[in-house]
């Protein structure tokens, strides 16, 4: 009875160690599988957030340059690089002035939003026919032989160009373009003023078209009265990005 016993108390240990391990077995099985889980998960959602920054990323790197075209009418390129025969637009007066009939409106409102910052700001030039333009730099050229004598033909044309330009070069022709200022002369206006100017410009579709630092790209000197119409979205972008309508034009040629 007694050996009986024994065996009874050993069998009874020997199943209470099993069923110990067998729930330490349970145990670290479950909490594996939970890590699994977790890691599974944390991989995912890393995995899914950084495919979001990916996604976002080539979102805004895309997104941002306008969806315009380097052919759109509002980014005719004409500079000496890009002569051109006259393009006859049609055209609307403002302010004593004719600007193409499609950005009237614009420059309407331009003029207006320059006026209650400056009540001097006013509008000295817009269209230009190619034959007034070459009119007007020849006029040029001779003031500058007459103020220099030894001046040649070339670096007098040299010198003009840094401010006016030969037929078919200058963007006036387009109708898109405006000289705009609290005075006549250039770049003698105060630059506090034209900054704020240039700042309010890309609201109504414009970007200063020579600025200071860019002669390399414009191949035209600081004007600090020379605006151009470009559209909305891409003076926004220029003017963000500070690019010239040429670098800007090139960017989008690069995009495709
Ligand atoms: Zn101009």
């Amino acid at each position: 009875m007694r050996k009986k016993t024994n065996r009874l108390g050993a069998f009874l240990k020997i199943a209470v160690i099993l069923i110990f391990l067998l729930g330490l077995f349970v145990f670290w099985r479950d909490h594996q599988n939970r890590q699994q889980v977790e890691t599974g998960e944390t991989t995912q959602t890393q995995t899914e957030t950084s495919s979001k920054q990916t996604s976002s990323a080539k979102k805004t790197a895309s997104s941002t340059l306008p969806e315009v075209s380097p052919n759109d009418w509002e980014l005719v390129l004409v500079n000496r690089d890009h002569i051109t025969a006259e393009m006859n637009p049609q055209l609307t007066e403002v302010g004593g002035i004719q600007v193409d009939s499609r950005i009237a409106q614009n420059v309407q409102d331009f003029l207006a939003a320059a006026q209650a910052i400056d009540a001097q700001e006013h509008l000295i030039s817009g269209y230009r026919s190619v034959a007034y333009q070459e009119e007007l730099y020849r006029s040029y050229v001779e003031q500058e032989k007459s103020a220099d004598p030894n001046l040649s033909q070339e670096e007098a044309e040299k010198k003009v160009q840094t401010y006016s330009q030969p037929a078919g070069a200058s963007e006036h022709q387009t109708g898109l373009a405006i000289d705009m200022s609290t005075v006549d002369s250039l770049n003698e206006s105060d630059p506090d003023v034209v900054a704020k100017i240039r700042a309010l410009a890309p609201k109504y579709g414009f970007v200063l078209r020579f600025p200071e630092g860019k002669t390399d790209s414009t191949g035209v000197g600081y004007e600090d009265w020379h605006f151009r119409y470009v559209g909305k979205a891409s003076a926004k972008y220029m003017t963000k990005h500070n690019l010239t309508l040429e670098e800007y034009l090139t960017k989008l040629k690069e995009a495709g």
